[in-house]
């Protein structure tokens, strides 16, 4: 088993409830939920004009290889509803995969760890909640320090309730 960390982010229709749908559907998929973050309410960075995301970061367990991994990922993104759309643009669910173990990954269809990880509040404060002291196995910079350091301000809002 490798221990992962995925991103999820939703912000159509019932961005919370997506989440949750996408949660129940990932053992299914080969990826047993080892731990979830709090669910925040989050600015859009990539492309301004559209509603606040939901997100969340899980720590998971699998036996998937990275590639099958995203294949299986994307299978769940498809059950979510979600269609080949603007890139970046509003979407049902996101999962992307954010660390594999230690393993570096730079490929044409699969960076890891995922190449934006230092650039976005929106995925490093849920991450700093269950994994704060992880070291980047590129930079080896923790996820805390990645945090203190990234230039992103968006806004980050934790939610109270799940
Ligand atoms: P997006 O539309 O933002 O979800 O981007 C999805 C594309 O990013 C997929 O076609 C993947 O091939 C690619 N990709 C590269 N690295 C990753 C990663 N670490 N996690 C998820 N998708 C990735």
């Amino acid at each position: 088993m490798k221990r992962i960390y995925l991103s999820l982010g939703s912000n159509v229709g019932d961005r919370r409830g997506h989440i949750r749908r996408a949660l129940e559907l990932l053992p299914a998929a080969g990826v047993g939920v080892r731990k979830v973050s709090s669910f925040y309410k989050t600015e859009p960075v990539d492309f301004a004009p559209q509603r606040w995301f939901v997100n969340c970061v899980v720590e998971a367990e699998t036996d998937l290889l990275p590639l099958q991994l995203l294949k299986a990922l994307q299978t769940v993104e498809r059950q979510l509803g979600r269609r080949p759309a603007v890139a970046k643009g509003p979407r049902p669910i996101d999962i992307d995969i954010l660390l594999y173990e230690n393993v570096v990954v730079r490929s044409a269809a699969l960076t890891i760890p995922h190449e934006r990880l230092a650039e976005r509040r929106f995925v490093l404060v849920p991450l700093g909640e269950l994994a704060g002291r992880m070291r980047h196995p590129v930079t080896q910079q923790t996820v805390l320090e990645m945090l203190h350091d990234t230039p992103d301000t968006s806004q980050v809002i934790r939610l109270k309730s799940e």
